[in-house]
């Protein structure tokens, strides 16, 4: 019987051509593709931009130190859920986006928040509606994940929450600029012109711009998604879009991917588009990007608004089907990208 087995010397050989064959496979394929990022982040800053935005470099420069913020964290061994709460927080402060300052005005001329942000590895996740007073409705958002029984709390639960885990109030007006004044009073405008002309009514603003979200990969390999917005110019009756509804606007599971919308919020709801992406990526076997191009360009109407995702291995994706949409991204590899239209505004891609 022993005669049968391979002497040691041949037995070394022949584990060594296994070995050569082994690292020749990978070199192979490790020449085709690029190594899969440790770490990867993409935010958006809303669809909807029109094709004559003035100051475009505001909100690019912006969104610029919202990703390397995320991108910090990430690099430094940070959790995603952190890199998507320290980019939204950041966009939020700045009036150019529609969250938090510089949120868009309701019918009666008040600012009322949505936000929603959620942890893939437990599906753990926390949202908060048409809150009025709290800087960072972002940061209300992950306190109802992590510090309540509940995902999602509204109007004046959500404030006496906020009281209650120690966030001190800003007067509405905190949140209200110029910029957005007037764009309320056009609205109301072109709603009074359509009224005598007896043609149909559109109660929103037809463009929507501004939201922010955040998608971010860490390097445990956990996902975690993010959305703020202050919904739609002249929205009435305490109307809530999809940015704070999981599964409509925001979804995360690390099984498949994060996503973060920003659109019109109605059709959002209504396909239930960032939990129809997961399942697209986790149940039908569809890339990424296949299954984002499919809900933003066949699913949903043109000029209807875009996403962001990321999938478990670090791929990013970024349709929209209105004329522009702020967005970014970054990863391990050195991929760092700012658009707002088809072309970049800043592409650089450096070595890990
Ligand atoms: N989706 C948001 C909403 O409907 C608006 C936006 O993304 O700009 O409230």
């Amino acid at each position: 019987m022993l005669r049968f087995l391979p002497s040691l010397p041949r037995c070394l050989a022949m584990f060594g051509s296994v070995l050569v064959a082994m690292s020749l496979t990978s070199c192979a394929s490790f020449d085709s593709q690029p190594p899969r990022p440790r770490w990867a982040i993409a935010i958006h800053g809303g669809a909807g931009v029109p094709a004559d935005l003035a100051n475009p470099e505001d909100y690019s420069s912006a969104i610029e130190r919202a990703l390397q913020l995320g991108q910090s964290i990430l690099a430094d061994g940070g959790t995603s859920l952190d890199a998507v709460t320290a980019a939204l927080v950041l966009l939020e402060d700045d009036p150019h986006f529609n969250a938090g300052l510089g949120a868009v005005l309701t019918s009666e001329g008040a600012c009322e928040l949505d936000a929603s942000i959620m942890d893939g590895e437990t599906l753990n996740c926390g949202a908060v509606a048409s809150v009025t007073t709290v800087k960072n409705p972002i940061l209300l958002a992950r306190a109802v994940m992590t510090a309540s029984k509940h995902v999602f709390l509204a109007g004046g639960g959500a404030e006496q929450f906020a009281r209650e885990q120690g966030f001190s109030p800003v007067e509405n007006d905190y949140f209200k600029t110029e910029h957005r004044r007037k764009s309320l009073e056009r609205v109301k405008e072109e709603e009074q012109r359509a009224k005598s002309a007896q043609s149909a009514v559109d109660l929103c603003e037809p463009v929507y711009l501004g939201t922010v979200g955040a998608v971010a990969l860490d390097q445990d390999g956990h996902l975690a998604a993010a959305t703020s917005t202050g919904g739609l110019t002249n929205k009435r009756y305490g109307r809530v879009g999809d940015s704070p509804i999981i599964g409509a606007g925001t979804f995360a599971a690390d099984t498949s991917c994060a996503v973060s919308c920003t659109g019109q919020g109605e059709l959002y709801i209504r396909h239930g588009i960032s939990h129809a992406l997961s399942a697209l990526v986790e149940h039908a076997g569809l890339s990424l990007e296949a299954a984002g191009a499919r809900l933003i360009h066949q699913v949903l109407p043109e000029d209807s608004g875009g996403l962001i995702a990321i999938d478990r291995h670090g791929n990013i994706t970024m349709p929209f089907n209105t004329v522009g949409m702020h967005r970014g991204c970054a990863d391990a590899n050195g991929r760092f990208e700012v658009l707002i239209y088809k072309e970049p505004i800043i592409n650089a891609t450096v070595s890990p």
